[in-house]
């Protein structure tokens, strides 16, 4: 992992990766995409984007489809899992679109090949992409079912040599002890290892993107996405977050 250094604008951080799931792109509606809230998070990035730091993002595509839910109902799994990767694609072209609304150079760069709507993902244009400044969101997952884009986000932020991972949640500002919503004594970590994540089970990521995180000693930061200037806060250290770590 490269080495944070100081830039002009107050963060350590010259290279991050934002992953927010599908659900942070619905605001309070059941499904799919509630542009206010598309349109909020992108200026959340550009205020970060505008501390000079380069942005890898990674969306999800929960509040479009999910696999396991296809594959409940019958479909087959990896049919419902492809599904789920095309939902990140459409995720990440509204993200686009509404960045781009803002002045701030995006692509979308999809893990499944499909040259008419984005860029098919080669590491090295990427790398290029980022150091011109430009956002990278990285669509369709890892490409393969059995997947899910938290262990993407970790993949991408591995090959990028970011320097850490940034979870935005909804309506959650770190891991606690047990569910924050429900358990009014939960108790927020400031810090914790992925070791104590895997053995307590704690729902940060998936196990197999922690397992990811931790070997590649991968920094995950999470915090909240519903303050505004939230990121730009955590980036410059201010704010309430957990830092997951070796
Ligand atoms: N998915 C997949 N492989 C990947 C990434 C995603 O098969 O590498 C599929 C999987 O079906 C998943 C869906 O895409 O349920 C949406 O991704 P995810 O559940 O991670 O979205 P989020 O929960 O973050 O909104």
């Amino acid at each position: 992992m490269t080495e944070p250094r100081p830039t002009a604008t107050g963060t350590t951080y010259r290279r991050v990766l934002l992953k927010i799931s599908g659900e942070a792109l619905m605001g309070d509606t059941k499904f799919g995409l509630h542009p206010p809230t598309v349109q909020r998070i992108a200026h959340e990035v550009q205020t970060v984007h505008e501390m000079g730091v380069e942005i890898c993002m990674v969306i999800g595509g929960g509040n479009i489809f999910r696999g396991l839910q296809g594959s409940a109902q019958g479909m087959e799994r990896t049919t419902a899992d492809y599904m789920g990767m095309l939902a990140t694609v459409m995720n990440a072209l509204a993200m686009q679109s509404a960045l781009e609304e803002l002045g701030v150079h995006t692509r979308v760069i999809s893990a499944i090949p499909m040259d008419q709507v984005c860029e098919p993902y080669i590491r090295r244009r990427a790398v290029r992409h980022l150091e011109k400044k430009r956002v990278c969101i990285f669509a369709a997952g890892t490409g393969n079912p059995y997947f899910t884009t938290d262990t993407a986000a970790t993949l991408r932020a591995s090959e990028m040599t970011c320097e850490a991972i940034f979870m935005g949640k909804k309506g959650v500002d770190g891991v606690y002890d047990s569910d924050p919503l429900t358990n009014p004594d939960a108790k927020r970590f400031d810090r914790i290892t992925y070791d104590d994540v895997l053995m307590k089970n704690l729902k940060v990521m998936d196990a197999s993107a922690i397992a990811l995180a931790r070997d590649n000693k991968l920094p995950i930061v999470v915090f909240s996405l519903d303050e505004p200037g939230g990121f730009r806060g955590i980036l410059a250290g201010q704010g309430t977050y957990t830092v997951v770590h070796g």
